[in-house]
This record gives C-alpha cells, structure tokens and sequence, in this order.
C-alpha cells in the first residue's frame, strides 16, 4: 500500500498535483476540503456544523475531521493506498492519521510539502477564485486561511520531520518539474518498500516456470537473465552472437553483459511491487553487484529460496527437455549438461551458502508436481 499526504499553504498546488498523482500510482483521493463542500451541499449535521468557519478561513474541529475521513476510509477497505490533500492541519490530526493507519495496518511512506511564499498563494488563489465559485477564494478569507496555515498546519511539519518522512520541494515551479519532483520522491519510497525475491535451485530444478508463475501470482516483475540473454541471441545482435559462442562452451556470461542488462530492467520497471530473480546471481561477484545494483535504488534483497532437487532427477529432467521444442542451446547433449551442473556447483553453491550464512535461505523441497512446489514456495512467500 502506498500513502502519500500532500502538504502546503491553500494554493501551494495540492489538488492540480493530486489528479496526476492518482492516476500514476492508483490512488484513493481524500481531500478533507472537498469532503467537508460535499456535507455543506448535502446540508448535513457535519456539513452545517463547518459551514460558517470555512466561510471565515478558519479550521473545522478535528472532532469533525476524523469523523469524515475515518467514513472515507472505511467505506473504501479495498483501496491500493490513498492521497490525502489538506490533512492532516493540525498536530492532532497527525496522530489521528497515525491511528488510521495503523488501523488499516498499514503507514504512511510520505509527506509532500509543496512550499510557496505566500503572496504566490494569494495571487494563485484570487485567481482560482474567479472561476472556482468558492466562497472562500477572496483576499480577507485567504488571508485568514494562510494564518491558520502557519499557526496551526506549519508545526505539523515537525511531527514528520521526526519520523524522517518530511519531503520538502519548491512549489513555485511550473506543474511539469513539480509532478517530476514529486515522482521521484515516492519512486523512492517505493523503492524501500519492493519486495525483492531471488530463487536458486540448480538447472532443471523448475527455478524458471516456478519464477514466472510466482511473479504472476505476487505482482513481482520476472527478472531472468538467461531469459533476456536469449532475446539477444535471437535477436541475432552482436551481443547475441557473443553469447551463442559462451553457451556452446558451456561457460557463462561476463558480469558486464549480465549487470547492463539488470540495470535497464530495473530502472525501466516503474510502480513494480518487486523483483523475482532467477538465474542471477551465479557467482559470488554477481552477488555483490546484485547487492549494490538494489542497494543504489534504495531497496535490498527480501526474500531468498532454493529449490533442491536431487541430482539424477535433474539429469534426467534436463534430459527429457532436450527431446523437446523447449530445448535450450546449452542443454544438447550430456556432456553440456554435466558443464552446467559443474558451473552450477562451482560458482554458485558458494553463493547460496553466503546468503544462507547473512540472510537465510529457505530450502524448498523441489519433487513432486509443479503446483505440490508452487504451493510450498507461495505459503514461504506469503509470510512476508
Ligand atoms: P481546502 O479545500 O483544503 O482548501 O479546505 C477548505 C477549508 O476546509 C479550509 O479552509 C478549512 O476551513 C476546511 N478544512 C479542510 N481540511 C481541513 C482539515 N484537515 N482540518 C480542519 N479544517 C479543514
């Protein structure tokens, strides 16, 4: 779940970020603002009591506050996250949000500060007031409204600045530059929040079809390199043609090829929930990049599984396969097979064993059907 709170003076921008915002990464809007327009048109209990300090500028009780979003919140369990626009305004509210979410179980990843000095606010505002129809957009009530701003909403800043999840931007900038500034910052929220898996198992121990259909189940983009290696081969490039040469030796790939092409794919795979890796990291320098490549885009390894198979049922399967169209190059004949095997035991075994030593491996028993050994890496996986 992502949520994001959008914070500044009225007319800092708040409401034309928003729309983009929801778009790009799904979420449920709450701006108490409008929430508070919707009771006052209905004429409700909640709405009448607001009516008259909106119409001054000045701020409804938080008693009325967490009464409207606390409705919002719950009548909508299933959002992916929410955007919440003109909330929280007063330290009390912060602890309110603080209380929702852990409701929801969940927290907030972030809270926005679009910062303007204030006579951009007024001109924006009086502005805005011509076509708005809003009682509250003239000079007397905006100037009311930028005071409880800075005697009531400023101090909240503090309450996220200690929880280290305060992000301030110039908000004077054109829209454009603004959203860029804003996706950064939650790109890397989200970054910290991906769920990172890498599966190991030996060749023929089902690593590639459990990591597709376990990507699928769990929202996790695939990350093959074997896979994107075949692309390049086929598509008859340069380095395809390179490749080809390696795989007929049985000998793996240099790390340069293989990281290069990790990088475009993490750094193309934007709103991802996480990465399923398979087939990398081979040797224990592809671990250490592995590391460092996650590491340099604010995220880190979640979860590490090995599918353990016992050797002469990988032969045989590897065999089996090699009678068929799923015939890969570098599984022909026995001999290649054999290489691979070696490779394998070789480079990395040492791999797994230092994983298993920092973070721990969870061993996967890998007999019995595809979805007997999907289900028990799902359940493993699920406890996260
Ligand atoms: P907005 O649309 O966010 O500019 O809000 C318009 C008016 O609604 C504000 O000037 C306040 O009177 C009231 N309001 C909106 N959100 C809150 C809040 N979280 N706490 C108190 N009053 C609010």
């Amino acid at each position: 779940m992502l949520n994001v709170a959008l914070f500044g003076p009225p007319g800092a921008g708040k409401g034309t970020q928003s729309e983009f915002l929801i778009k790009k990464y799904n979420l449920f809007y709450i701006s108490t603002g409008d929430l508070l327009r919707k009771e006052i048109k209905e004429k409700s209990r909640l709405g009448l009591a607001a009516q008259g300090i909106i119409a001054a500028g000045g701020l409804v009780s938080d008693e009325i506050i967490v009464q409207i979003i606390e409705k919002t919140i719950t009548e909508n369990p299933d959002a992916s996250g929410f955007l919440f626009d003109g909330f929280p305004r007063t330290y009390i509210q912060a602890y309110i949000l603080e209380g929702l979410m852990i409701k929801l179980n969940t927290s907030l990843n972030c809270l926005i500060s679009l910062e303007v000095e204030e006579e951009v606010s007024v001109t924006r505002l009086l502005n805005r007031g011509k076509t708005s129809g809003r009682s509250d957009d003239n000079e007397v009530v905006i100037r009311n409204r930028l005071a409880e701003y800075q005697d009531k909403t400023m101090p909240v800043l503090q309450f996220y600045k200690d929880k280290g999840i305060y992000f301030g931007l110039n908000g004077n900038q054109a829209i454009d530059i603004v959203s860029l500034d804003i996706q950064k910052i939650i790109n890397t929220e989200l970054a910290k929040n991906l769920f990172n898996v890498v599966l190991f198992g030996y060749p023929g121990s089902g690593r590639g079809s459990q990591g597709i259909a376990l990507a699928k189940k769990f929202g996790l983009e695939y990350v093959a390199t074997g896979q994107m290696l075949e692309r390049e081969i086929k598509n008859k490039s340069e380095l395809g043609k390179r490749i080809n040469e390696l795989y007929e030796n049985g000998e793996l790939v240099p790390d340069e090829i293989v990281v290069q092409l990790i990088e475009k794919k993490i750094e193309n795979s934007n709103g991802v929930k996480g990465f399923i890796f398979k087939g990398f990291p081979r040797t224990l320098v592809q671990s250490y990049i592995l590391d460092g490549l996650l590491k340099k885009h604010g995220s880190q390894i979640s979860k590490i599984v090995e599918i353990e198979v016992p050797t002469l049922e990988l032969i045989s399967r590897l065999d089996a396969r090699s009678k068929t169209n799923r015939c890969m190059p570098y599984d022909r004949d026995t001999s290649k097979i054999v290489k691979r095997l070696q490779e394998h035991e070789n480079k990395t075994v040492p791999v797994i064993e230092k994983y298993n030593q920092l973070h721990g491996v969870i061993k996967i028993d890998g007999m019995g059907d595809f979805d007997l050994v999907f289900e028990r890496i799902s359940e493993e996986l699920e406890k996260s």
